[in-house]
């Protein structure tokens, strides 16, 4: 049973759903949603489900779909910029579309895209589109994260947020076994205060921070 949360490390914790797969816990802190440690999937399982994700390049809906978190990236950015996709996935696209418009693209992917000399590099923005979601550590990725970003950077991020309980308990979302944290805008604005960043939510899921 996880006793702390995994995001700002309070001990101010409650339990906030549960059905029939697993307990989710709330922290009152930072209110991140979160799934303890005892039903999170391993390596192996969570691999087999990505694998299963089929999001292809040319895929419009898809593209669609990007399209949020990449619009109000690609208007903030100078052009040329240097980025880095955190999170890529089997089949990246996101870093497909800032090539196309111009940009020099780097990638992360814990499965697929395992260079981890690219966070010794400086970027100009970073993207982790559907990915904080997926994170056992969030707060220890995202500072990992900000430390790359050059001063002036921007780092996008998209994932669905939590509403309230009422919406948590019929969410979809919450049915994928792979999603083991929820983040709210609250949850946002804790971050954007503890990293000491501006941030801007663009859309209904994704936000920017700028370092
Ligand atoms: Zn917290």
């Amino acid at each position: 049973m996880s006793n702390y949360c995994p995001l700002c490390q309070s001990h101010n914790i409650f339990d906030f759903h549960k059905d029939n797969q697993r307990k989710y816990l709330r922290c009152n802190n930072c209110y991140l949603v979160f799934v303890s440690k005892e039903f999170h999937l391993s390596k192996e399982e969570e691999k087999k489900r990505y694998d299963l994700h089929e999001n292809y390049h040319n895929d419009p809906g898809y593209r669609q779909f990007l399209s949020r978190i990449f619009e109000p990236m690609n208007s903030r950015i100078k052009p040329k910029s240097f980025g880095l996709d955190f999170g890529s996935g089997p089949g990246p696209t996101l870093s497909l579309m800032f090539e196309e418009a111009g940009h020099k693209m780097n990638l992360y992917d814990i499965y697929y895209s395992v260079d981890k000399s690219v966070f010794e590099k400086q970027y100009d923005f970073i993207t982790a589109s559907e990915v904080v979601e997926h994170l056992k550590e969030p707060f220890e990725v995202l500072e990992k994260l900000w430390v790359c970003l050059k001063p002036e950077g921007f780092l996008g991020i998209m994932t669905k947020m939590v509403l309230d309980q009422q919406a948590f308990s019929k969410w979809h979302y919450i049915t994928d076994m792979t999603h083991i944290s929820f983040f709210s805008v609250e949850t946002f604005e804790w971050i954007g205060e503890h990293i000491n960043s501006k941030l801007e939510f663009v859309d209904k899921d994704v936000v920017i921070f700028k370092k």
